[in-house]
């Protein structure tokens, strides 16, 4: 089938332009061809007065921290290059992260149900005709953006935060006392500057230097009516070979306007790898296969799309003091996750927390801030299976080689139950499941996949296996020394407190099972 043919049918040339456009970007990234933006500069000279705490650039995933930090009385100015509203497609989440909404009182308990615009039970993990289990409360609840964000910009505006919309963030100048932003026209000073302007922001490209990722996460779906009734969805289901040097995963669940279906792969920044438009084809070609259904008998609501760079270096350490990543330009998450928003959401309150006490104790130097954006081993040891999940580029491999290997993970992962299996299907890695489970997994299965693998990632996966351990013993200890912390000046107890949080999110610590 042609994409072009298709979208004409469905009178979407739009959309087919907008992926286009996506495909340009996503074309640049492999070829290197990517312009780095230079928006950040420093000065030596001191601000004097400053107006604001906090200008966080970029609304979708910056006012839920505004909204936070402004409820506990920072002064906060928070720009947004469009208007503040969220998209139309659901977030999926699991419905124990969303409770730190009402904790931080930024939605009454009404407000929060309210934001629930789906709910799914149970869902599948299966790959192709292997092993196959079902799941129940992981990621199945379906927030609505639109709602959400709507809910938070009045809590917002209610506690005294300033929203500049159509405000596009131009540049800043780093001053000792301050930042000086330039956006929409106009100036502003603030203590503290806060990225949330999304994986291609200007300040986190500067600040990585135009490096390529490491690795990719490409997704491509869409949102559809006229499915057979079906309540139940996939986490990451399976039903073809390696094809085009890409493993194709798939994701479905019930949606507020249909049913949603996502085909993704996990590749590196190669040139040769395929485009957004190419996999959309493939999606629209496996869908009927996929869900048993006929292309003409689904009515599209929309189609969906992006691709997730995922760099070593992560999360991103800001090069210049008072500046802090939050969100996808922070690379918060696991290269194997492009669950951004569930991402954030757990770490609202750490984050939330930290920069409270780095602007109460001046701590806003570039290691200061660096303290905020910890190592995080258990995101750390995800990277080796990333690399399982990739065919590499131009390599051929037997085309079963990820189905097999993924059947004999979970099948090991679903004999210790669910304290093994939902934190890592909710992108938790704990040292005492990934223990529990590595030496249940058939070496028939691994042994293949070394050459691939190649040496220097095991031993990289060694080391962060190493730390995750260190970091699972050093969270309770630090735990029992706390109460020790508010006794601490300032800065001392600043420093302490992002120890105790490095130790407990790096070994996956903040993971409740209820
Ligand atoms: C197909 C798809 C499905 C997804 N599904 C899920 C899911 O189920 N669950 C989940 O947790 N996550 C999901 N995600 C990921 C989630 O959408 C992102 O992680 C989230 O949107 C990231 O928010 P962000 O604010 O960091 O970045 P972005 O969403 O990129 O938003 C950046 C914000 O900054 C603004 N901005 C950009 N440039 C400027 C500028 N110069 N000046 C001022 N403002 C600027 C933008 O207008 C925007 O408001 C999905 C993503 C995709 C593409």
């Amino acid at each position: 089938m042609v994409l072009r043919d298709f979208f004409l049918g469905q009178r979407s040339d739009e959309t087919l332009e907008r992926l286009r456009q996506a495909d340009r970007r996503w074309a640049e990234l492999r070829t290197g061809r990517w312009t780095i933006p230079r928006p950040i500069d420093q000065s030596r000279e001191s601000l004097g007065e400053i107006q604001w705490d906090v200008v966080i650039c970029g609304g979708t995933l910056g006012i839920l921290l505004g909204a936070a930090l402004q409820r506990q009385g920072w002064r906060v100015v928070l720009l947004e290059r469009g208007v503040l509203r969220g998209r139309e497609q659901e977030w999926n989440i699991s419905r124990r992260e969303l409770l730190i909404f009402v904790e931080l009182a930024l939605l009454s308990e009404a407000e929060l149900a309210g934001a629930i615009a789906t709910e799914y039970n149970p869902a599948r993990v299966g790959f192709a005709g292997g092993y196959e289990l079902w799941v129940r409360d992981v990621l199945n609840v379906g927030v609505d953006p639109i709602y959400l964000l709507e809910r938070l910009k009045a809590t917002f505006l209610a506690a005294g935060g300033t929203l500049w919309e159509q405000a596009p963030f131009e540049g800043a100048t780093v001053h000792p006392d301050g930042v000086l932003v330039r956006a929409g026209g106009t100036k502003l000073t603030a203590r503290l500057l806060v990225d949330g302007m999304g994986h291609f922001s200007p300040i986190a490209l500067q600040a990585r230097g135009g490096g390529k990722p490491e690795a990719v996460c490409l997704v491509v779906g869409s949102c559809a009516a006229g499915y057979p009734h079906n309540e139940t969805g996939d986490l990451i289901f399976t039903f073809t070979p390696i094809a085009h040097h890409c493993q194709y995963f798939w994701e479905a669940f019930p949606a507020r306007e249909g049913r949603t279906t996502y085909l993704f792969t996990y590749v590196d920044a190669q040139p040769e790898r395929p485009a957004l438009e190419f996999l959309l084809e493939e999606y629209l070609r496996l869908l009927p296969e996929y869900q048993q259904v006929d292309l003409a008998e689904l009515a599209f609501k929309r189609f969906l799309w992006g691709f997730f760079p995922a760099y070593h270096q992560s999360p991103l350490r800001s090069p210049w003091p008072r500046i802090l990543a939050i969100g996808d330009s922070s690379g918060n998450q696991s290269p194997v996750s492009f669950g951004g928003f569930g991402a954030m959401v757990r770490h609202l309150q750490r984050l939330t927390a930290g920069i409270e006490e780095a602007l109460a104790a001046d701590a806003l130097s570039r290691a200061d801030l660096c303290l905020l954006q910890p190592y995080q081993p258990n995101i750390g040891v995800t990277w080796l299976f990333q690399r399982t999940m990739t065919v590499p580029a131009g390599r051929d491999v037997p085309p079963h080689q990820i189905n097999d290997l993924m059947s004999g993970v979970f099948a090991a992962m679903e004999q210790w139950g669910d304290p093994v299996l939902k934190p890592f299907l909710q992108d938790v890695v704990q040292f005492s499941a990934l223990s529990q489970t590595l030496p249940l997994v058939n070496p028939r299965l691994v042994l293949p996949l070394l050459p691939q693998v190649g040496l220097p990632a095991l031993l990289d996966w060694s080391r962060h296996y190493l730390n995750l351990a260190l970091y699972s013993a050093l969270y309770p200890t630090g735990q029992a020394l706390s109460p020790l912390f508010p006794h601490l000046p300032p800065r001392a107890r600043y420093v302490c407190d992002r120890l105790l949080d490095a130790w407990k999110y790096g070994s996956g610590g903040d993971y409740h099972l209820r």
